[in-house]
């Protein structure tokens, strides 16, 4: 190709998910040209998620990992994107999770509430409240506030990203066959990455393809371990709930007496094919219904509850549930941010400003490095 027809920038991201986006901004404000290749896969699982940043979770209601490092850094991150763009998809509240035992309760009582509340904005707090039911929901066990706690909207997050880049000239749709459409020099000066069919060169590439990084020959080798979630979006008519609740699964009240309710957790192989079946479809979304309907209180006559929409898609879940970054063993100008597993919105920002730190010469943490497991 004639090197005049090239583009050169200092950094190519593939894949515009969460992962994706939050690099491209952290490397743009640090006046980077960038170029992101993305081929708007419907079914991605940035495009499915619920946004949810949780700072207790599981039975054992543990603080999230990194809570301390990664919810300063999401809230500071959004926002200012919500700046760049004067938008708004980024929404500080605090969640509710509804106890399902006096065990429970007192677990949260235990760790939360008899250890005080904290000074700094961003330390988690929690209040108790007592049942029998909260706005339609059963709550005989009573609930907890916990804050700070957030939803992004990823779909209206990712698409102002993109339209953001597009008026750069930055943003290539595109599906591009990484075995046979990206080379990569081993040389670390100049521009070693070439992609022809975009007229792209760059300094560096960052992978950031989630579970697609299987069709990648550079980065096949990544410890992912896939899970499929589904979502329904549920129409109910008793529920007058405002919150994100938590219980046997969570919900989203999303306006119109509409609830997005999730998210099943189904392990795929690595080599698995991903396709769904009308079997598993219908054995997920009964499921959710099942925990949708525990949640709630009233008696279930036909019709209380209505599915109007499943969504599903597959996690780039990690074996360790821990990300996945860091230079590929050969070519040290191609990264890759993956590993993302449930936690994208809370993780990606500050994962994305370590993987440009690291582009820049810092040292990986190495329990954040890919190659931890071998
Ligand atoms: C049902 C469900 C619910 C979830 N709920 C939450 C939640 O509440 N909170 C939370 O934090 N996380 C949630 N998650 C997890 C979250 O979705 C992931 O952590 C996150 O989206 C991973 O982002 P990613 O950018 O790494 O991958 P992806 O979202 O998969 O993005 C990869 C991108 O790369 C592009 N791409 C890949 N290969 C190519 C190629 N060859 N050419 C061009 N483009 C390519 C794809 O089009 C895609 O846009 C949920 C996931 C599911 C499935």
């Amino acid at each position: 190709m004639r090197k005049s027809l090239i583009k050169n920038v200092d950094l190519i991201v593939l894949g515009a998910g969460l992962a994706g986006s939050a690099v491209a901004w952290q490397a743009h404000w640090r006046g980077w040209s960038v170029a992101i290749i993305d081929r708007l896969d419907a079914q991605s699982s940035s495009r499915v998620a619920a946004g949810l940043v949780t700072p207790v979770t599981g039975s054992r209601a543990a603080a999230s990992w990194r809570w301390s490092e990664f919810y300063p850094a999401a809230n500071l991150f959004y926002r200012q994107v919500e700046k760049a763009l004067s938008a708004s998809f980024w929404h500080v509240e605090p969640a509710l999770r509804v106890f399902r035992s006096e065990a429970e309760r007192e677990l949260v009582k235990g760790k939360w509430i008899e250890l005080g509340h904290h000074a700094e904005p961003n330390s988690i707090h929690a209040e108790l409240f007592s049942g029998p039911d909260w706005f339609g929901l059963n709550a005989p066990f009573g609930f907890c506030c916990f804050g700070p706690a957030a939803r992004l909207d990823t779909v209206a997050y990712i698409s102002e990203t993109k339209r953001h880049f597009e008026k750069l000239n930055a943003f290539h749709q595109c599906n591009l066959d990484c075995d046979h459409s990206i080379e990569i020099e081993s040389s670390h000066s100049g521009y070693p990455i070439e992609i022809s069919e975009l007229q792209l060169a760059g300094k560096r590439i960052v992978f950031c393809q989630g579970i697609a990084a299987r069709e990648n020959r550079y980065f096949r080798d990544l410890p992912l371990h896939p899970a499929r979630g589904d979502i329904l979006l549920v129409q109910s008519q008793d529920v007058r709930c405002k919150q994100v609740i938590h219980h046997d699964a969570w919900a989203v009240p999303v306006g119109d007496q509409r609830f997005l309710v999730g998210a099943t957790y189904d392990r795929i192989a690595m080599n698995e094919p991903i396709e769904s079946s009308d079997e598993k479809t219908n054995r997920f979304r009964d499921e959710l219904m099942r925990r949708w309907e525990s949640m709630t209180t009233g008696t279930f006559r036909s019709g209380q509850h209505v599915v109007v929409e499943q969504r599903w898609a597959v996690r780039p879940a990690s074996y360790d549930r821990h990300p996945l970054m860091g230079p590929h063993d050969v070519y040290r100008n191609a990264f890759c941010l993956n590993g993302l597993g449930s936690k994208g919105t809370l993780m990606a920002p500050r994962l994305a400003e370590m993987a440009i730190d690291s582009m820049e010469g810092s040292a990986l943490d190495p329990a954040l490095n890919w190659s931890r497991r071998k």
